[in-house]
């Protein structure tokens, strides 16, 4: 498409955009002033939909009226409450819906997924990860590679891009499948990379991967709700994904889980809790721990409603929009953006996204100066910063505007 920088541009756009009045159906911080501010941070946090508040009192009016018999009487009774979000998770992941589960938190999930699918063997034992990993996954699998007696220095490979670029390569990643395959138990990556925006070749990895019998698991912090993903058909092992980014559930709302249905009858070795066991028996309180063959038997405690509640708010959205108008009118915002940053003439800033991207932008600058971002977050932009020298925006298709995109290239310019 042929875009301009100009702000008669970005209206005509949002006017085609199907999606638009979707804005209306989410709280848009205000600023001191009074006006909206230019919100990018939806990978970061999510904005609240109006629609949850009520999602929430209707649990809140439920647990008044009928207490502990909520659990089997409430409007939405609690007892299969997580099963409520299973079919929309499926089709946001690319799954059947027996391979999704709403538990726990994100980075709790990962521990139990690496319980079941790092099981190192002397000769097996290494973990492939980016180099650049977001914190929590690098302190996951340092943490379980040392659980058995192994060490990081030996048994982690950290992915780095080559030298001038920022992206990591397929082919790099082929490269050390083919030299230590047999060394190697288990691929962990971010599906979207939390730094880059690199969105992975989850297709190729896997069956790479599998081809040298090594286990595939994908973190979805950054991909769940904003691309599109075919986990069951790619044939991932498991993934992890929390629901307060991309999904916007609220602040530390209830994370959730993948596991192929191949590895459903398995005996792998899990941590059990109750919940994840045989439901016909459940409240027979039986000693033997018998687990339900879905991903639901990896569940460990009774879940909280109220966040569970918040989810199922913001996925009828989802359920709602479907994520190929999602993603098509993310590509096009996106897309927009990478115009309008280009247009500028300064050589302060980078795009180091690659072209394999969701709708997260990330621009380097120079010399690591957080000046500049300080002066955009005073100018109503809220977007973050992260060290040492990256400001990250992403516009979200269900509530950001052609116009914010050009609002904040406006700002951006002004300031540089
Ligand atoms: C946001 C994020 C987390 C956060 O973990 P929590 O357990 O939800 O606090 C972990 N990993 C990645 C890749 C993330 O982007």
């Amino acid at each position: 498409m042929n875009y301009k920088n100009t702000s008669d541009f970005a209206s005509k756009l949002d006017a085609k955009d199907e999606l638009q009045h979707y804005r209306n159906e989410f709280h848009i911080p205000l600023q001191k002033n009074g006006e909206e501010h230019i919100y990018m941070c939806g990978n970061s946090l999510g904005l609240q939909p109006k629609r949850t508040k009520e999602f929430l009192n209707q649990e809140l009016e439920d647990w008044a009226t009928f207490g502990v018999e909520g659990h089997f009487h409430a409007k939405n009774p609690w007892m299969p409450y997580h099963e409520f979000l299973t079919e929309s998770y499926a089709k946001i992941v690319g799954a059947k819906p027996a391979e999704v589960v709403a538990m726990n938190t994100l980075t709790v999930n990962l521990h139990l997924m690496l319980v079941s699918f790092y099981r190192p063997t002397e000769n097996r034992h290494k973990i492939i990860i980016e180099g650049d990993a977001f914190p929590s996954d690098i302190y996951a699998v340092e943490s379980q590679i040392k659980h058995h007696g192994l060490t990081p220095e030996k048994s982690l490979i950290k992915l780095r891009p080559r030298v001038g670029e920022s992206a990591i390569r397929t082919e790099d990643i082929h490269e050390i499948i083919e030299r230590e395959g047999d060394e190697i138990a288990l691929i962990m990556l971010g599906g979207v990379n939390y730094y880059t925006g690199q969105v992975f070749d989850f297709e190729k990895i896997t069956k790479i991967a599998h081809n040298k019998g090594i286990n595939v698991g994908f973190d979805l912090a950054h991909a769940a709700g904003n691309i599109k993903l075919e986990l069951h058909k790619w044939g991932v092992d498991f993934a992890v994904w929390c629901s307060y980014k991309y999904l916007n559930s609220g602040p530390g709302s209830v994370a959730a889980a993948f596991i192929h249905e191949k590895h459903h009858q398995s005996n792998l070795l899990r941590f059990a809790g109750w919940w994840g066991h045989n439901k016909e028996d459940r409240f027979k309180m039986p000693d033997n721990f018998v687990p339900i063959t879905t991903a639901e038997g990896w569940q460990l405690s009774n879940p909280p409603i109220l966040s569970l509640a918040a989810i199922r708010a913001s996925l009828s959205i989802f359920d709602e929009v479907g994520m190929e108008k999602l993603v098509s009118k993310s590509k096009k915002l996106t897309d927009y953006l990478v115009f309008l940053l280009n247009s500028i003439e300064s050589d302060r800033i980078e795009i180091i996204t690659p072209k394999e991207r969701g709708c997260q932008l990330s621009i380097r600058v120079k010399n690591g100066d957080k000046v500049l971002f300080d002066s955009i977050t005073l100018k109503g932009v809220i977007a973050d910063w992260r060290e040492p020298d990256v400001i990250r925006v992403a516009p979200i298709p269900l509530y950001n505007s052609f116009q914010d995109v050009f609002k904040f290239y406006t700002i951006l310019e002004e300031e540089l």
